[in-house]
């Protein structure tokens, strides 16, 4: 998706008299590469609309940077069409809440339900899981499994045949445990049918949830808008989770999810894994799904901070794709010269809104400067390398004792460099004019 826009932004930017019609057939080969991505067709035609109404040809006309004018437009209104202008239900900590996951058969629920409850366990609560699928075979041994590894209490029968008794059976004795957050996890069928939705209105019915979350795989393509609406027209869904995002999915369908549903997206799957698991944030989200990572604005912040005599020796490395360790030390320090750091860090797709959660600046910044403490016990060998495999266990206990820290805390440092070289590695190819002129970007 991201190249399809950028080639048609990039014809925008070369034809010199920009009208009516020029402007039509940008939007209609962004319009092409938006379905291509599972956006469904009557949000990408309002988004057209909408665009259309943004975008002034008279600013275009004289503007010198067409494409970041459109691409602007593009990134603000998919923003848009992701916030249903209502924060989804969020627990309290020691007062019960009811958290019902619903979705079709293989979405992700019960693998998604224990991230939740892992998730927020790690947060303070006392998350509770209870299985009332009582359709597939085998369902409570998987959140069983599941519940014991992550140390979660949980409820369940391999006898009752009832989804409606053992819900509401789980519920009461979590209640009485005093636990805080109590997650239902419901069966799925193969189908949208009316069993399965006809279960799910009385397991509703008799739980009472102060949240149903509906779990969808990314994967299903143009048909997430139908399923959410189908799913919403049953029960009350009140947020949205999308599982899968680590395989080819595009993620357009989260669009179509919260047009269909009106609720936010909370959280996304991205594994198979306890912690594959991503707070939801608009921006990076929007950012990966057109591909262009927001790195214009990101390389354009970098020319703000970075000193004019190193730019273009980074920029090389950036285009590179390698990511050293030097390159993020050197990165460190200079987000820790300026201003919230957060403003930065939130241009980086996916993994660096993580590293510093809104809010977070003062700790984020502890946090980064620990990792330069113990980079700096580090070896110009292992500064100047792009494999982390190189970090046996003595190199470890070597820089640990260095820096005064942890041999886990180097473990952790390392595992955030491979996060932000992961994501690093996207702007591989990506083409930065040599004189450094970002505004042909
Ligand atoms: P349910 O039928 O809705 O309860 O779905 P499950 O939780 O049993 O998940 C179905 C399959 O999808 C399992 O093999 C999970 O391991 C897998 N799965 C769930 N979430 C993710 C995810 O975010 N990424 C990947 N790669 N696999 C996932
Ligand atoms: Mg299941």
């Amino acid at each position: 998706l991201g190249g399809q826009i950028a080639s048609a932004l990039q014809k925008m930017s070369n034809v010199t008299i920009i009208d009516e019609k020029a402007l039509n057939e940008c939007l209609k080969e962004i319009t092409r590469a938006l379905l291509h991505s599972d956006v469904s067709f009557p949000l990408v035609r309002e988004m057209q609309n909408n665009i259309k109404k943004i975008v002034n040809l008279e600013e275009l006309a004289a503007g010198h940077n067409k494409r970041r004018i459109i691409e602007q437009a593009i990134f603000s209104e998919l923003c848009k069409m992701l916030d249903p202008g209502k924060p989804a239900f969020s627990p309290k900590k020691a007062k019960p809440s009811v958290v019902m996951f619903v979705g079709l058969q293989g979405a992700g629920k019960t693998t998604t339900c224990t991230k939740y409850a892992y998730y927020h366990q790690k947060k303070g609560y006392k998350p509770a899981l209870v299985c009332a699928d009582t359709f597939r075979a085998g369902a409570f041994d998987q959140l069983k499994q599941n519940a014991t590894k992550a140390r979660i209490p949980f409820y369940g029968s391999y006898t009752e045949s009832d989804p409606v008794k053992i819900a509401v059976e789980g519920v009461d004795t979590f209640k009485k445990e005093n636990c805080d957050l109590i997650i239902v996890d419901t069966s799925g069928r193969h189908k949208q049918e009316a069993t399965l939705f006809e279960e799910m209105r009385q397991v509703a019915e008799a739980t009472k949830p102060d949240l149903v979350i509906f779990v969808m795989d990314s994967s299903i393509g143009q048909a997430a808008f139908d399923q959410a609406q189908a799913f919403k027209q049953s029960v009350a869904v009140g947020a949205v989770i999308i599982t899968k995002m680590d395989g080819h999915a595009k993620g357009g369908g989260a669009l179509s999810a919260v047009a269909a549903t009106k609720s936010p997206v909370i959280f996304i799957g991205t594994g198979e894994h306890m912690d594959e698991f991503e707070v939801f944030d608009v921006k990076p989200f929007v950012s990966r799904l057109l591909g262009m990572g927001d790195w214009s604005g990101f390389v354009d912040k970098l020319q703000d901070v970075v000193p004019k005599d190193q730019q273009p020796e980074l920029l090389e490395k950036l285009s590179q794709g390698n990511f050293t360790l030097r390159i993020m030390y050197d990165q460190f320090q200079n987000l820790l010269n300026m201003g919230p750091l957060s403003e930065v860090f939130s241009m980086l797709p996916g993994a660096a809104a993580q590293m510093m959660p809104k809010g977070h600046e003062k700790e984020s910044q502890a946090k980064i400067k620990r990792y330069m403490t113990m980079m700096d016990s580090m070896t110009n060998e292992e500064l100047d390398s792009s494999n982390p495999k190189m970090f046996n266990e003595s190199r470890m206990m070597r820089i640990a004792r260095g820096s005064g820290r942890m041999v886990r805390e180097v473990m952790e440092m390392l595992e955030e460099y491979k996060r932000l070289a992961k994501m690093w590695s996207k702007m591989k190819g990506l083409k930065i004019p040599k004189n450094g002129d970002m505004s042909a970007l």
